[in-house]
């Protein structure tokens, strides 16, 4: 089947909060858009479900800075913030708050002023939401609404972008397939926006959607793009783990914590936090990685809730206040029989979030041409641990920023063309027929994806030791070998399998990403805790990198002191990253302005 050929100036993969802010942008400079999203438009990834909070130093209830923020940012990443990119993120934060709130996005007002909660992490209350249950819900819909008035944006949804198309050394558009027919798709662009979101669904506990397996980061390996950090997967401590509650999120406890803080507890119903370093009191202080790390030693010491998690308990609180906070919450609660003034719900840590990513500079261009990315997909803003409410923030500044740059590249670039030599390994792909062919119908898709997801829980979870990475890295290789090069039968429509397939080509690559780094580091950092190396070592406050030349993933890093630049095992250690730069003098907390008002909190 010859393909769909779209041509386009801009080329923007995926329509989360990144994604579509990048195609408004690009649009308002005068380039003509093309969104491809492999679900619906708007409605795929994480921000259609993020409930709470956007950081922003707007400062409107109480003083703040950008600089205040910046210096959480990098107190939270552990040392491994990449410091230009953060510091964009929190300077240009407050416009694109603002841009929205123009917008209607409608953020929560107290007294006329944009409302701010306080989160774990940040030393004043600078977190904007909605309501703190459909914050991401109404920044997509908001988003969504001002795509519709743009006529130079087209879209389509349920377009799986497979493949990137490299000519002469730059990005010329993608190839994709439309799930709904099976038809091989070819686009051809002046510049390509990556906005794809994360990779959590890669392991057994999540708060993941069924597209985030990571396929940007794939796809950007594969193209000839570095990725940076990518060992650095946050863990959200607090997931829903028992009773049985249908319908909800399971990060559903995160808005109710920041009204009423709540009480984590151990099995022996004692509050715990404070043998880790930083005592709650019932408060929500503690960041995530600080968090997960204390819930899962006590479940490690016997001392967990009886399904393995802590318990959360807002059994202190008043059957009213309750009711304030929660609102018809409680009522669902109660329909799954629980009743929160007169018991505790477990809860343990979830994979949430992804640090690691593309590696890209200022103007959020990748080092291949022509290939821009932007929102969670990018590597390096936020280090080892990122901060509460800087995930939306980073999909908004990037987004915008990325829609920039790919228009100004625009008004320099020549017409591109997807000629059938740049794109015939992915059509190939997209339109193999295997139906003849018994050993490709045998791989059941779906329980190799259930496969990986416990490997990647069990072995690179919050908890790694150097045996249990390397053990899931020959669990991957095994599942890479019973995948095959080749879909399952022929191009069809709504076939699920063929497109798990896909998935799991991405999926499994990505998953070797995260462990062969997580491998790499032989410290604890952040997010990444290796048991067999429990401190943090001032030498490992480096990135590495992964990219991929025939095939074959290579992890590098500049040199440890003392190391040399001798290449360590067979991994191409010591090759090109380049070493951190120094903490920025300017920019410490002694300079900042002291937050107003009796609502600020110490940084943890
Ligand atoms: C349940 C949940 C709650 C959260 N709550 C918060 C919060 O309160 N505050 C906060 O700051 N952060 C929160 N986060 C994180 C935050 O929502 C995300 O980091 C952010 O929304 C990512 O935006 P994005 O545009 O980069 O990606 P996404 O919103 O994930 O969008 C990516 C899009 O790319 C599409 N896509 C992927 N692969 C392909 C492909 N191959 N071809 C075509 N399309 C593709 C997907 O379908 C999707 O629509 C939360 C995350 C989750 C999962």
């Amino acid at each position: 089947m010859d393909p769909i050929a779209i041509d386009t100036d801009v080329l923007v993969v995926g329509s989360g909060a990144a994604g579509l802010y990048a195609a408004i942008e690009a649009a308002r400079a005068g380039a003509a858009v093309f969104i491809a999203d492999r679900s619906l438009i708007g409605r795929g990834g994480a921000t259609v479900m993020a409930q709470m909070t956007v950081a922003a130093a707007l400062g409107e209830e109480v003083p703040d800075d950008p600089r205040a923020h910046f210096a959480d940012t990098i107190a939270a990443g552990r040392g491994l913030c990449d410091e230009k990119l953060a510091q964009l993120l929190c300077e240009e934060a407050p416009d694109c708050i603002r841009e929205l709130d123009g917008w209607g996005v409608g953020w929560a007002r107290r007294n006329g002023h944009i409302a701010a909660t306080t989160a774990p992490g940040h030393d004043r209350p600078r977190c904007v939401y909605v309501d703190f249950i459909n914050t991401g819900p109404a920044v997509s819909k908001t988003l969504r609404k001002e795509i519709a008035r743009k006529a130079a944006i087209r879209k389509a949804g349920d377009l799986c972008i497979v493949d990137l198309v490299v000519r002469d050394g730059e990005v010329a558009g993608a190839v994709g397939y439309h799930v709904g027919s099976g038809a091989p798709v070819t686009i051809a662009a002046k510049a390509t926006v990556l906005a794809t979101g994360g990779l959590t669904r890669m392991f057994r506990r999540n708060s993941a959607s069924a597209n985030m397996g990571g396929d940007g980061y794939a796809l950007a390996l594969r193209a000839g793009c570095t990725l940076i950090d990518m060992e650095f997967v946050q863990f959200f401590p607090i997931g829903h783990l028992a009773p049985r509650l249908v319908g909800m999120d399971p990060i559903m406890w995160d808005p109710f914590r920041y009204k009423l803080g709540g009480r984590l507890l151990n099995g022996s119903m004692e509050e715990f936090t404070s043998t880790y370093g930083s005592d709650e009191d019932g408060k929500y202080v503690l960041p995530r990685d600080l968090a997960t790390y204390a819930i899962v030693k006590e479940v490690e010491a016997g001392r967990g809730s009886p399904h393995g998690g802590a318990y959360l308990s807002f059994q202190h609180c008043s059957a009213q206040s309750l009711r304030s906070a929660f609102g018809p919450v409680i009522d669902r609660l109660a329909a799954n029989h629980i009743d929160l003034t007169t018991m505790p719900v477990e809860v343990a840590p979830i994979a949430h979030y992804h640090m690691g990513g593309v590696k890209a500079d200022a103007t959020m261009a990748t080092e291949l041409p022509g290939l821009f990315v932007a929102g969670e997909v990018v590597g390096g803003t936020n280090g080892a641990n990122r901060l509460s409410g800087n995930a939306i923030t980073e999909a908004l500044v990037f987004g915008r920023r990325a829609g920039k740059s790919a228009a100004a590249r625009v008004k320099q670039a020549a017409r591109r063309q997807v000629r059938p030599q740049d794109a015939a390994a992915a059509l190939d792909l997209v339109r193999a027929d295997t139906s003849e062919k018994a050993s490709n119908t045998a791989a059941n898709t779906a329980a190799m994806i259930a496969r990986l997801q416990s490997i990647m829980a069990d072995d690179v979870g919050p908890f790694r030791t150097g045996i249990k990475l390397r053990r899931a890295l020959a669990a991957i290789a095994e599942l890479a070998g019973e995948l095959g090069d080749r879909p399952p039968r022929r191009a069809a429509a709504f076939d699920l399998e063929r497109l798990e397939w896909f998935d799991l080509r991405n999926m499994l690559t990505v998953a070797r990403a995260v462990a062969a780094a997580a491998e790499q580091r032989t410290e604890s950092r952040g997010a990444h805790q290796r048991e067999d190396f429990p401190h943090s070592l001032p030498h490992w406050r480096l990135h590495q990198s992964v990219t991929m030349k025939s095939g074959e993933l290579i992890i590098a890093h500049p040199p440890l002191e003392g190391e040399g630049r001798t290449a360590e095992g067979s991994s191409g250690w010591g090759a090109s990253a380049a070493p951190l730069s120094p903490p920025p003098g300017p920019l410490t907390r002694a300079d900042l302005p002291p937050p107003g008002g009796g609502d600020a909190k110490a940084n943890v």
